[in-house]
């Protein structure tokens, strides 16, 4: 089995460990929401999960998706991220590495940095009196493809 199933697999089992405690009931929409976060790395939003979840012909009540979210992000296999006022993106949180997010204030979109120069630089520094433990850093921007766009739009004006 490649790593990537055998995630999957992990993930799967810790889902149905925790559905069983809360004596949740296992219904397959649940692990298919939770399936498209390890098969498709990406950063969802709500309107995303449920394209891609039609995409896979499964049909889900808004109130389910959003209670599912709920359930993923209790027992840890789903992150939160709030980039600006109302903008929610999910990602996987198991096996995840650290990673910086890129976020386009044009088209909203997200992108993973892994700069690692920028990682140590944030490790290694020391902070006066307290212990960090863990930081999300969100970069906002310009994306190149909006960069380009906005270039053009000015030479018209
Ligand atoms: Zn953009
Ligand atoms: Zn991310």
């Amino acid at each position: 089995m490649d790593k990537e199933n055998k995630v999957r697999e992990i993930v799967k089992q810790k889902f149905t460990e925790y559905l069983s405690a809360k004596k949740c009931r296992k219904t397959p929409e649940r692990y298919a929401i939770l399936d498209i976060f390890y098969t498709d790395q990406r950063h969802f939003d709500m309107d995303s999960l449920y394209e891609v979840l039609n995409e896979r012909n499964f049909r889900v009540s808004r109130a389910t998706l959003y209670n599912t979210m709920q359930l993923l992000l209790d027992c840890n296999l789903v992150l939160k991220h709030q980039f600006g006022k109302n903008l929610s993106f999910y990602e996987r949180a198991y096996n995840n590495d650290l990673h910086h997010h890129l976020i386009c204030t044009v088209c909203n979109k997200i992108q993973e940095s892994k700069d690692a120069e920028l990682r140590l630089l944030i490790q290694n520094k020391k902070i006066k009196q307290f212990t960090p433990t863990h930081y999300c850093l969100y970069i906002y921007g310009v994306c190149n493809i909006c960069a380009r766009k906005l270039k053009k739009e000015n030479r018209k004006k």
